[in-house]
């Protein structure tokens, strides 16, 4: 059942067209992630399921009624944000039921809700203290746990990690799916990191200047991105790309480079200019079963201790190849790379849509 349909959606600050006919359908129970860089519109998406922004034109449903005009309150939403808002008078406790209380619902039923909800986000010895008193990761469970009191229809996060430290991201990364995976309560979830949004939904949305540049499970967009944008933006370290031109029988040829001829049978029309991508961890120092061989110079040499990043110069460009061992080549070898022909993506130069 869907949960959350967004039809034709625009919205505009006076003469800003901030969201561009946006059409989205969230299953009930999925976790969706809005994704793109700063200024693509996903807060503004998101604030307005909040019922927090107006929209201009289109529709948005909630459990298939609209709540176009409907202030926050009568949307059934909970939201977390990224500076927690918490308030600071207050102990965990009271900042966790405040809404309930706001409601003046009976007193058995907010403690009773608040004690699943502490239970639920191990805050249970924590209920006294004031936020001051709290680490940032705990702040953040604060805030959720006022969510999850709610027990809204849905869950809406804007960016909800961003202030805490990279071990930290990664620890309530994982601890707000497994809550996701208990509650099974449709979540929104406004990130910029690309990484997030590919290990925490089911469903990822990726804008960019207000418009959805495509849409789909996180290995969908990995493997099959409909444009250069989106190639470039999923996966990490980004997709290397190298301008091109189609030659005959269905020979690829990089610019400033007669050397490599990449073979790849596609039906491309000869002379049309490409973009040839190639991801960083599908470029290979040993042939395996790739099909493709490259010829390049090895321009420098970047270790992480787990994986080195071999830069090599081909075409005249600067391109990464993401080696989870420790090579022996150095800058200015030579050295051949290998990669499979089914993982070369190809866009068009002019309209960037993926051929
Ligand atoms: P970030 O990751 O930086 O928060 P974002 O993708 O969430 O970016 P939004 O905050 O949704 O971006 O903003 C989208 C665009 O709308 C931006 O260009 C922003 O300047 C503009 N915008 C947002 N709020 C307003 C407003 N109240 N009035 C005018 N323009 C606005």
């Amino acid at each position: 059942m869907l949960q959350i349909e967004i039809d034709h959606l625009n919205k505009h600050y006076g003469g800003f067209h901030a969201l561009k006919d946006i059409n989205i359908a969230i299953e009930q129970g999925s976790f969706v992630a809005l994704v793109g860089p700063s200024g693509c519109g996903k807060s503004t998406l998101l604030r307005t399921l909040a019922g927090l922004e107006k929209t201009s034109s289109g529709d948005v449903r909630i459990a298939g009624e609209s709540v176009v005009g409907k202030p926050p309150r009568e949307r059934d939403v909970a939201m977390v944000f990224q500076s927690y808002a918490l308030y600071p008078h207050m102990d965990v406790e009271h900042n966790m039921n405040y809404s309930m209380r706001l409601k003046r619902r009976p007193k058995d039923e907010i403690s009773e809700r608040t004690r699943v909800a502490a239970e639920t986000l191990g805050l249970d010895g924590l209920l006294d203290r004031l936020p001051k008193a709290l680490s940032g990761g705990q702040r953040q469970r604060v805030a959720m746990g006022r969510a999850i009191v709610r027990n809204p229809k849905v869950f809406l996060f804007d960016e909800p990690l961003s202030n805490l430290d990279a071990a930290l991201r990664v620890h309530m990364r994982s601890e707000i799916r497994k809550l996701h995976e208990r509650l099974k309560a449709t979540s929104v979830y406004v990130t910029h990191d690309q990484v997030e949004a590919m290990t925490m939904a089911d469903h990822v949305v990726v804008m960019r200047s207000g418009v959805i540049e495509q849409q789909g499970s996180p290995l969908d967009l990995y493997d099959r991105p409909t444009n250069k944008f989106v190639a470039g933006f999923i996966g990490s370290p980004a997709m290397n790309f190298l301008p091109a031109i189609a030659g005959n029988n269905g020979t690829i040829i990089l610019d400033n480079d007669g050397a490599n001829p990449l073979n790849l049978k596609r039906n491309v029309d000869a002379g049309r200019k490409l973009w040839v991508g190639m991801r960083p961890e599908h470029l290979f120092l040993s042939p395996g079963s790739s099909d493709i061989a490259i010829d390049a110079v090895v321009a420098g040499i970047e270790s992480t201790g787990s994986m080195t990043f071999i830069v090599i110069e081909l075409a005249a460009q600067p391109v990464i190849v993401a080696h989870s061992g420790r090579p022996e080549s150095s800058k200015g070898d030579k050295i051949r790379l290998h990669i499979s022909s089914s993982n070369i993506h190809l866009f068009d130069r002019e309209t960037e849509l993926s051929v």
